[in-house]
């Protein structure tokens, strides 16, 4: 069940100026803040952005066999975050996209996060998926991916090929 209005990443960016920038900003310097760990939240369909706490050096220090990858070069939503993203599902403003970051590797949709976002062939959460890329501390760009065709798609793109000044330094 999804609750309306909804809209889409795009339809969301496109949005009355300058809802677009500010939200992908503040996306970007959440993944700065985190760096050199994975950063990783949501954003409602309202625009409003969860940052979420990445649970995974705790799982990492809990069972090393089990979780082999720290927070450095994985994700995973805390308890509460989890339950957060799974109640929006039945509110006015449901979670569209789950983000994370990509600290030096580049923004790609990995094997493991395919494998994370999808239970027995299908999307566990009906949500598109914002990796950003992060580079000694800076975002550098993202991209979106979303299920179409029975597989994961780039669907959208930001690159930042020189310094972009930040718009919530532009309020007065
Ligand atoms: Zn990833």
């Amino acid at each position: 069940m999804r609750a309306s209005p909804s809209c889409t990443w795009e339809e969301l960016l496109a949005g009355e100026p300058p809802l677009g920038l500010v939200l992908l900003e503040d996306i970007y310097r959440h993944a700065a803040e985190a760096y050199p760990n994975e950063c990783c939240g949501f954003v409602r369909s309202s625009g409003e952005i969860h940052r979420a706490v990445n649970h995974q050096d705790a799982l990492h220090a809990q069972d090393p066999a089990c979780w082999p990858q720290s927070a450095r070069e994985a994700y995973s939503l805390a308890p509460d975050d989890l339950y957060s993203l799974g109640m929006s599902f039945f509110s006015d403003a449901p979670a569209i996209v789950v983000y994370h970051s990509h600290p030096d590797c580049g923004a790609y949709f990995s094997a493991k996060d395919i494998a994370d976002a999808l239970h027995g062939g299908r999307p566990v959460y009906d949500v598109d998926h914002l990796v950003i890329d992060v580079r000694r501390g800076r975002a550098r760009g993202a991209k979106l991916y979303r299920f179409v065709d029975l597989q994961y798609q780039c669907v959208w793109t930001d690159e930042i090929d020189g310094p972009r000044k930040p718009t919530s330094a532009q309020a007065p």
